[in-house]
């Protein structure tokens, strides 16, 4: 295992996100995960990150837990080909998070734009799928744009928070199709920390039956000690 932070991440706070969110929506999920990494920032300062920022850590968070290296597939859209795609996230994640707000001059005035954080994402979460772009760039903008206007003012938005969309550009081997495939690590991230939490429930399981051990002192072992009883336990 690869540690970039300063400290492990404990098996149980990770299989405690991981119980809370399942039943939630997933921009819940999101600050279900970044609470674990940051379990001293309040939730409410994390729902107020901009939504590159909040990737940005999310990212921080999968190093320390998996590593920095990304293997994901996108199925072709033309023929279903499946691609794979393998990047270094720190490539992606760890270049200029952008900043939160800025103003630009669109339709011939000045206008204060903000970065969309999940609060305005799950403002506009319960709407119909087509409405949400208009309102959310309304509460980026501080108004309704149209137009002309309203393609000016998600330019600007994307430059003010450049790792809110992170997309690849990509070919099919099989028909030739190009499109373009975003990654959305918040979803990523949350199906690794699902997968890593049912190999602990299994290891949980294992060492419970070998020893009768209690769930709390088995997640507290160090990874290595659970692997070394895990392959006694193997041994029979
Ligand atoms: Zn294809």
């Amino acid at each position: 295992m690869i540690v970039m932070g300063s400290a492990a991440i404990a098996a149980a706070s990770l299989l405690q996100a991981w119980e809370q969110g399942e039943r939630q929506h997933p921009l819940h999920r999101a600050l279900a995960l970044l609470q674990v990494a940051e379990p001293q920032t309040p939730v409410e300062a994390l729902a107020d990150l901009p939504i590159g920022e909040r990737d940005r850590r999310l990212f921080s968070l999968r190093s320390r837990l998996f590593g920095p290296r990304v293997e994901a597939v996108a199925a072709c859209p033309e023929c279903g080909e499946m691609l794979d795609i393998a990047f270094d996230g720190r490539d992606v994640f760890g270049g200029d998070a952008g900043t939160p707000s800025g103003v630009r001059v669109i339709g011939g005035r000045e206008l204060a734009l903000r970065a969309a954080s999940t609060v305005d994402l799950l403002e506009i979460a319960p709407l119909p799928v087509h409405e949400r772009p208009a309102a959310l760039l309304a509460r980026c903008a501080g108004e309704p744009l149209d137009g002309p206007e309203r393609d000016a003012a998600e330019a600007g938005l994307a430059e003010l928070d450049p790792l809110s969309e992170v997309s690849f550009a990509l070919r099919c081997e099989a028909c030739g199709g190009a499109w373009s495939e975003i990654f959305d690590i918040a979803a990523f991230v949350w199906a690794e920390v699902g997968d890593r939490a049912q190999r602990l429930m299994r290891e949980v399981h294992a060492l419970a039956r070998a020893y009768g051990w209690r769930e709390a002192d088995i997640l507290s072992l160090s990874p290595r000690r659970r692997a070394a009883y895990l392959s006694l336990v193997a041994e029979g």
